[in-house]
């Protein structure tokens, strides 16, 4: 990371990352998991991805392929080839990418093409996120967002914590009366007999006309969410609790998720976001793509997945140029807070095989069976 990244639930410092590479009769396909170094409070860390993808996972691909007579399986049917659990959605998620990449670019299509959504000619609109900064000071807060607003961004994401969460919105609320401005709590707050404290705390945020407060209580508590929901102004936006499509039901359905963070590796994939946007739309939920640091290749598919029409608001899409020391891949620039998707076959651009190179801590190779 460019900068250690705080959250109220713990510090990003460090982003490896797998890529997984197909190579097939007449192609090769590139994609991204999503797995962080530590995990978060849902997510598998990036070690059990590593262990399970160069394990089981390519396993199962050649079996799968094996059973069609030596074809790959098409990528919308990756996600069936694996558990639903949060491992098995995000390696299916950098399979998917893989096999996706590998048809579009024998497809001569391009990720937003194929996705068919839509884009205005000012390009996607992308969002900003703000973290924790390591000495607790309101004033780097308000200097970070903005060095954002000043570059254009008109919506951006505030890490918060309990302690950590009034003041600072305040502030930039002070600073920027127009800005779409989230808090994002990462399920740092307690609701109920041992949460009064907190529930003030959240309801002082309500005079600050926040787009959403984000994942405010731990992820399995969905009547929690609700209840709080029902008593705050702000919206209650749901993150690590949307870990599938039946989670995403459930919230909707419970009125515990006012807004949608979704992002499209928990999920399973580009499949299964669009999936989940299009429940999002029928419930008249307003949702964006969340993100999880990502290099350029996967940072640009979730830019052509935000194109699709239930993601009503700016994601997680700023260029990761400005989280990590060396991206591998290639991304659009960002101009006035907004990018324009890239127009050649695939899902993205390939990592640089020199950066891999003077990087890459690990390859293994698994040939197919038979
Ligand atoms: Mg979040």
């Amino acid at each position: 990371m460019r900068h250690p990244v705080g959250t109220a639930a713990g510090t990003h410092l460090e982003r490896p990352v797998i890529y997984v590479e197909v190579r097939a009769d007449g192609g090769a396909g590139w994609g991204e998991c999503a797995a962080l170094a530590d995990g978060t409070a849902v997510d598998p860390p990036l070690e059990r991805l590593w262990q399970d993808l160069t394990g089981k996972v390519v396993g199962r691909v050649a079996a799968a392929a094996a059973a069609r007579g030596g074809r790959l399986p098409p990528s919308p049917q990756v996600r069936s080839l694996f558990n639903a659990d949060p491992a098995g959605r995000l390696a299916a998620a950098a399979i998917e990418m893989a096999l996706l990449d590998l048809e579009l670019r024998a497809a001569g299509r391009s990720l937003a093409e194929h996705l068919g959504g839509v884009v205005d000619g000012a390009g996607v609109p992308v969002g900003a996120v703000v973290g924790i900064p390591p000495g607790h000071r309101v004033g780097d807060v308000v200097a970070a967002v903005d060095g954002l607003f000043e570059a254009g961004y008109r919506r951006v994401r505030v890490k918060i914590e309990p302690g950590f969460d009034v003041a600072p919105l305040s502030a930039v609320r002070r600073a920027h009366p127009e800005l779409a401005l989230q808090a994002d709590a990462n399920g740092a707050y307690r609701w109920g007999a041992s949460g009064l404290e907190d529930a003030r705390r959240l309801a002082g945020l309500d005079p600050l006309g926040l787009s959403c407060l984000e994942q405010p209580l731990p992820a399995p508590d969905l009547p929690s969410h609700a209840e709080l929901a029902a008593v705050l102004e702000t919206p209650v936006c749901l993150d690590e609790s949307l870990g599938s499509h039946r989670s995403l039901v459930d919230a909707i359905r419970y009125g515990a998720c006012e807004v949608a963070c979704l992002k499209p590796a928990r999920l399973g994939g580009v499949a299964a976001a669009r999936q989940a946007q299009a429940l999002c739309q029928a419930s008249g939920v307003p949702a964006f793509v969340g993100g999880f640091f990502e290099t350029g290749l996967a940072r640009v598919a979730n830019a052509a997945v935000a194109t699709l029409p239930g993601f009503t608001m700016a994601g997680d899409l700023g260029a990761p140029a400005g989280y990590l020391e060396v991206d591998p891949c290639p991304y659009p620039v960002v101009r006035a807070g907004r990018l324009h998707l890239p127009t050649a076959p695939g899902v993205g651009g390939w990592p640089d095989p020199a950066v891999l190179a003077r990087f890459g801590l690990a390859t293994v190779w698994i040939p197919a069976q038979g």
